[in-house]
């Protein structure tokens, strides 16, 4: 019996994350405008790990790494991050999506809101549902082609070398701090569709998670249902944020599935519902998994930290040059 606390539990932590995430944030906020202001911060204030938003960034850097065999110092923590999440996606699904992404986390409570206040969610029928969830890998395609492909690696080292790089994370933040109509519109249409409808930004448009969910079809933990115990009851199937079938379903395989654990934690029947290994004959309990999540993610920032693949090394000056 998976417990009662399972979804508490993904929940709290997922707001851990989004708390530590809003700090960050704040903290590099501080960076910047300190610095602006004619400050003389030190590197040691940076908080290194707002490379996270820094999704490009981290796609370029691995292809140097490929090419180099080491992580490019200028923004080591964008590589880290994003290996870090695609390893938690080949070993557990999208768990990434639902358990540490706080865009994630908003749009989840958005739309518990939205059926809170409507008693229901909007559901697209299955063919446009299909159709709406291309643009995110046509998005990822785009970038693979274009940083993998398209582009010589001398013009990759180019671009990682480039003041504009540089400053990536500084840019970001004044995009978003000075945001102009269109962007602003966007965002705010985006969360006034996200009462009605479920995760509209990562099912439709995140190309970050369309990748993750392309690793995670090798993960080897997949909720499995039991035909025997099974009472047909439907619960699983309404409850998926992501509206995969899963009654219908013996295993489920889709790239969409994104490791929360919500049809597992609601099943009505004792073992009907669980998430196993190939076989099908072991079933990993609720509190491992959340574990191994937690223990893969952070993990990697160990890693990344202990092999001085973290830490930027963007000199001062040139903070101090660029953003003046
Ligand atoms: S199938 Fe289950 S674990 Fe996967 S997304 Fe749907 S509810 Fe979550
Ligand atoms: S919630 Fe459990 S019992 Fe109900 S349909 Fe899904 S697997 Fe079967």
């Amino acid at each position: 019996m998976v417990s009662r606390f399972m979804q508490p539990m993904r929940i709290a932590i997922q707001w851990c994350y989004l708390v530590f995430i809003v700090y960050l944030g704040f903290r590099f906020y501080q960076f910047v405008t300190g610095l602006r202001a004619g400050g003389v911060p030190l590197l040691d204030e940076r908080p290194n790990g707002v490379e996270g938003f820094l999704p490009i960034a981290a796609l370029l850097g691995i292809r140097d790494w490929f090419a180099t065999g080491s992580i490019n110092p200028l923004h080591p923590a964008s590589v880290v991050i994003l290996l870090s999440a695609l390893i938690v996606s080949l070993l557990l699904r999208r768990s990434f999506c639902s358990w540490i992404c706080p865009v994630g986390t908003v749009e989840e409570l958005l739309w518990k809101r939205g059926f809170s206040l409507f008693k229901r969610n909007i559901r697209v029928p299955q063919w446009l549902d299909s159709i709406l969830r291309s643009p995110k890998y046509l998005l990822l395609a785009f970038f693979i082609y274009f940083i993998f492909i398209k582009m010589p690696i001398e013009q990759v080292q180019g671009f990682i070398a480039s003041d504009y790089n540089k400053i990536a994370d500084a840019r970001l933040l004044d995009f978003f701090m000075n945001l102009s109509a269109l962007p602003l519109i966007f965002i705010l249409l985006l969360l006034l569709f996200s009462f009605p409808i479920r995760n509209p930004f990562c099912r439709f448009l995140c190309p970050y998670g369309a990748l993750l969910g392309l690793f995670a079809l090798f993960s080897p933990a997949k909720v499995t249902r039991d035909n025997n115990a099974c009472v047909a009851c439907g619960v699983c199937s309404q409850l998926c944020p992501v509206y995969i079938p899963v009654m219908a379903k013996t295993r489920v395989h889709s790239p969409e599935c994104i490791g929360c654990w919500r049809c597992i934690s609601h099943c009505r029947a004792e073992g009907a519902l669980s998430m196993k290994l190939p076989g099908r004959k072991i079933a990993i309990p609720g509190i491992i998994f959340a574990l191994l999540v937690l223990v893969i993610f952070c993990g990697g920032t160990v890693v990344g930290k202990m092999s001085g693949n973290w830490k930027s090394a963007i000199p001062i000056e040139d903070y101090v040059r660029l953003l003046k």
